[in-house]
């Protein structure tokens, strides 16, 4: 029997060659650039998914390529429900273009390479492990899971790498014929697995993009590539299927896949197919009792790009960190380009961080900051409104109700020479906005910090009447305004500076009067400049605030 029999008996349902798959998805023209993303369905969208769409997405259309978004869901077991409608919402979300993927609703196919759930790829992937059967390059392999254990223990023992190679590998070597016999036995419980040619000791030369030349211990494990069970390829076979077939020109990856390359080498070689170009990523790392290490998915909330939404920042914001972090030339950029998007960046794949990129509060907060504060208040309220949708939903409601008032307030001081750059996230906006509403103001009223000492009721309703009889805010610049109140503030004995209230025994100071009508119109001791906030307001509203007492 010749290896071309053995695959016929292994696959009798696979009458297909891979060259037939291979002229069904031709060539999209040699230079054109076909970049991927390929996320498991396995839960939440990770922020290292976001990273490496990020730098493919833009790579290709900077290149007027192709991305891609496949779903790798082979792993069965560990496919979540509805993972796959939210790397979708997510991309819509963050505006990360997608040109082909399972993208239509009922997640339907968007392109002519799919099918792009791995699961629905079976029948190609059987195609090709049968081809690498025939020639010789794969064979079934039976070893039980005990087996298996032991030869583990046995390595562990005698601390020898782990791995099905040498004498380790107990099918690779059985005669065409013994492996019919025990297929009829049992056709069921085997593996597939790669015959490696890989020698124990030599090396291999390969090129990634940002890493340049890497020398590394190569492959000799006869690693698995199509499971039992449900006879689903492994990642690293249907990685080589995938990328060849959907002919993806860079493969944009994270960092951890970077030991694997000498394997896939191997099968692109048994294949005899052109290498994609590599391009791994940086892990994303956290520093945790001052050492870094891996994002973890269980313990570090961080992990999930969500996370950062729901913590209030905007998505613009979370993307222009994530390009600071892939491309070090992007934050100088930003400074000498205040009005553009990352979009108008260039990314160049030799120049991405290849090492650790870090979770780095200081700068989420500092590049956040630096978009809430100049983008127009327009936009802001646009942006906050979509934000409060999701998150905050009484507070979207209150927003949609009043929309030039609400732009008037979150205006206050914007883009002038003193703006105090007031917003790094949305719970900062809704802080500073929500007592605007008067609705809000009753309620919040309840809870508002104690007056100063100094100040009693009957004095400050006193001061409050006489205070509206000259209080022109519309008509008023803040100088004269502060003068104004400075010198009526000392007519009710309220020294305007200290030396004053401390020579001449004042109730109090003209800021005591200021730190009561803060307290009175926001109910917060924080607030907006308070010349700015009754200008808003407006008359009528700020005399009812201030005689709430
Ligand atoms: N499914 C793999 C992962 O989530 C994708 C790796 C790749 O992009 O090839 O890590």
């Amino acid at each position: 029997m010749n290896n071309k029999e053995l695959a016929d008996l292994l696959f009798p349902h696979i009458d297909k060659t891979i060259e037939d798959y291979l002229t069904m998805y031709p060539s999209r023209g040699d230079n054109h650039i076909v970049t991927r993303v390929a996320p498991s369905p396995t839960g939440f969208m990770h922020i290292g998914t976001v990273y490496s769409a990020l730098i493919g997405q833009r790579f290709a259309e900077q290149n007027k390529g192709t991305f891609i978004l496949r779903i790798e869901d082979t792993d069965t077991a560990r496919t979540v429900e509805g993972a796959v409608d939210d790397f979708i919402s997510h991309f819509n979300y963050l505006s990360i273009p997608v040109n082909e993927g399972p993208l239509w609703p009922n997640n339907a196919d968007i392109g002519n390479y799919g099918p792009y759930h791995q699961s629905h790829r079976k029948e190609i992937y059987h195609t090709f492990i049968k081809h690498l059967v025939a020639n010789g390059h794969a064979y079934p392999c039976w070893l039980s899971p005990e087996e298996m254990d032991s030869i583990r223990a046995e390595q562990r023992a005698l601390k020898k790498a782990p791995g099905i190679y040498g004498n380790y590998s107990v099918w690779r070597n059985k005669t065409n014929e013994e492996y019919v016999q025990q297929y009829q036995q049992d056709p069921e419980w085997f593996v597939i697995r790669f015959r490696s040619e890989g020698k124990l000791g030599e090396k291999v030369l390969f090129e990634d993009v940002t890493r340049g030349k890497i020398h590394m211990a190569d492959n000799v494990n006869d690693n698995v590539i199509m499971k039992s069970g449900d006879k689903l390829p492994t990642y690293h076979l249907a990685h080589v299927v995938d990328d060849t077939l959907m002919r993806t020109s860079h493969v944009v990856r994270g960092e951890e896949w970077l030991t694997s390359v000498p394997f896939h080498l191997q099968m692109f070689e048994a294949f005899t197919f052109p290498v994609p170009v590599y391009v791994h990523t940086a892990q994303i790392l956290k520093v945790d009792e001052g050492k870094k290490r891996k994002l973890s998915k269980r313990k570090d909330p961080e992990s999930d790009i969500a996370y950062f939404f729901a913590s209030g920042y905007p998505k613009q914001g979370i993307l222009d960190y994530l390009m600071s972090i892939i491309d070090s030339k992007y934050e100088s950029w930003m400074e000498e380009n205040p009005d553009k998007d990352y979009t108008h960046f260039t990314i160049t794949i030799q120049d991405l961080n290849s090492s650790g990129a870090l979770v780095d509060y200081d700068k989420i907060n500092h590049v956040n900051n630096r978009y809430l504060s100049r983008i127009s208040n327009e936009q802001l309220y646009t942006e906050t409104l979509e934000w409060a949708e999701q998150f905050m939903p009484d507070l979207a409601q209150l927003m949609h109700n009043e929309p030039e008032y609400t732009i008037a307030a979150l205006g206050i001081e914007r883009h002038t020479d003193q703006d105090p750059k007031r917003f790094t996230n949305f719970f900062d906006v809704e802080k500073q906005l929500r007592f605007f509403y008067d609705s809000e103001f009753m309620r919040l009223a309840k809870e508002k910090p104690a007056l100063p000492d100094n100040i009693d009721t009957k004095t400050m309703l006193h001061f409050v009447d006489e205070y509206e009889k000259i209080l022109d805010v519309d008509g008023m610049d803040k100088m004269e305004w502060f003068t104004q109140l400075k010198e009526f503030g000392k007519k009710h004995w309220f020294a305007a500076n200290n030396r004053e209230f401390k020579e001449w025994g004042y109730n109090g100071k003209v800021g005591d009067i200021a730190m009561f009508m803060r307290i009175q119109l926001a109910c917060s001791k924080q607030t907006p400049d308070l010349y700015h906030m009754m200008k808003v307001m407006g008359k009528e509203r700020v005399f009812k605030r201030l005689r709430h007492l």
